[in-house]
């Protein structure tokens, strides 16, 4: 069979995921329009091929295969719907760069995404997970969303309460998983000097560089300057952030693992519920520098597993259920993987 223009058959994936998992795309097409977009999903249901759809390919653990059709989604744009008054309606194309949307809002004087600078990938990726940091959730500026169906290529607007988000969590991790594409986000700005600076470490950064009332831009530079301390670069060494999500249990198991482990990091929650850092636990457990042939837990934040490029999806996933196990077997806690997992 021919491959029709503008996709490419056998695409190798290693560079365009964080991790640097070796991948290889049966066909790749990357899109940068509606048009384009519903042309590939129709031509993937004419030939029966499944869709995966790829932003930045920093949290997702990819397999040495994926058969059928990945389309990288790479269609831009800024659209500014209002600006009147005390905040900015923006429309974001889903294939910008997330860092560089908050670094642009900044710049333009608008605040709300300060906290989330930094974090990789791309902007219609953000829902997915409704990427948080610092104490900031994306739902806290989302308007709503359009996607396209991968079934018929229809377009439909999800507002806030459609995408029923949650912790690291929304509609698109659950009911309409691999459903839908997402070509542009709306968000809300502030166009004033509003800014959360409660997290302790986001408030001690602050603090040490002296700065009492910070703007919105400094608290960017702030997140940015923790993160590069904290966090390894994709660019040097093969990760997704995260790997399991921090977990929520009950107050009577938080209180229990207390008793045996009062260093224990917990925060509770409004339900009473205490989401325990998993990267403590992980620590605790001794895993923190743990090196496995290329793959490993980085020795600086347990929570993020790495890769040095030489490995594959398998290597990473027995680590990662090496340390599930061990944690389940201490603390009794069952961790959850948090990048997606196609392996
Ligand atoms: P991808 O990895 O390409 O995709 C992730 C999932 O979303 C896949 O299932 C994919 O199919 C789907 N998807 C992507 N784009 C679309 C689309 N347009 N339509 C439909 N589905 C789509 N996350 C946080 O929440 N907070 C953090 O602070 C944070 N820090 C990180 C730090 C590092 C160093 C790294 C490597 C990762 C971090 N992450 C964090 C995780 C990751 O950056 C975010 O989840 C990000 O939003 C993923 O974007 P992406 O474009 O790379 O998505
Ligand atoms: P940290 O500051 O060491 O904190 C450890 C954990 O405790 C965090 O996961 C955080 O949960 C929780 N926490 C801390 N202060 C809190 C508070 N005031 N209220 C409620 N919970 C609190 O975390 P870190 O690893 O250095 O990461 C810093 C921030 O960047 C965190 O928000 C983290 O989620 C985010 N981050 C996410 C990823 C990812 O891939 N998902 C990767 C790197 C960093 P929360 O996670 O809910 O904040």
């Amino acid at each position: 069979m021919s491959t029709p223009a503008g996709i490419v058959a056998e695409h190798p994936l290693q560079a365009l995921n964080t991790l640097r998992l070796p991948c290889v795309a049966e066909y790749f097409a990357p899109v940068v329009s509606l048009a384009e977009l519903q042309q590939c999903l129709a031509l993937a249901r004419d030939r029966g091929w499944p869709v995966t759809v790829l932003g930045g390919g920093s949290n997702v653990v990819l397999p040495e295969r994926m058969e059928g059709l990945v389309i990288a989604n790479r269609i831009a744009g800024r659209e500014l719907l209002s600006g009147a008054g005390a905040e900015a309606v923006l429309r974001v194309g889903a294939g910008g760069n997330w860092h560089e949307l908050v670094r642009f809002t900044l710049a333009q004087g608008w605040c709300g995404l300060e906290n989330l600078s930094l974090i990789p990938g791309n902007a219609g990726a953000a829902p997915i997970q409704n990427i948080g940091a610092y104490g900031v959730e994306l739902a806290e500026q989302f308007v709503e969303l359009d996607a396209c169906r991968v079934t018929d290529g229809a377009v439909r607007t999800f507002s806030l309460r459609d995408c029923e988000f949650g912790y690291r969590d929304s509609v698109f991790k659950r009911d309409c998983r691999d459903a839908y594409v997402i070509v542009s986000i709306t968000l809300r700005l502030g166009t004033g000097d509003r800014v959360k600076t409660d997290y302790a470490e986001l408030a001690r950064e602050l603090e040490q560089a002296g700065l009492e009332k910070p703007t919105p831009l400094q608290v960017s530079d702030a997140v940015i300057r923790i993160r590069s301390r904290k966090l390894p670069d994709p660019a040097e060494i093969g990760n997704a952030g995260s790997f399991f999500k921090n977990p929520v249990i009950s107050e009577a198991h938080f209180l229990r693992l207390q008793e045996s482990e009062p260093g224990i990091v917990g925060h509770r929650q409004p339900s009473g519920e205490y989401k325990v850092a998993a990267g403590w636990l992980i620590d605790r457990a001794g895993w923190k520098g743990h090196r496995d042939g290329a793959v490993g837990v980085h020795d600086r934040q347990a929570l993020v597993l790495v890769h040095d490029g030489t490995g594959a999806a398998h290597d990473l996933l027995r680590l990662a259920a090496a340390v599930r196990a061990d944690i389940s077997m201490r603390f009794g806690i069952e961790l959850e993987i948090e990048p997606r997992v196609y392996a």
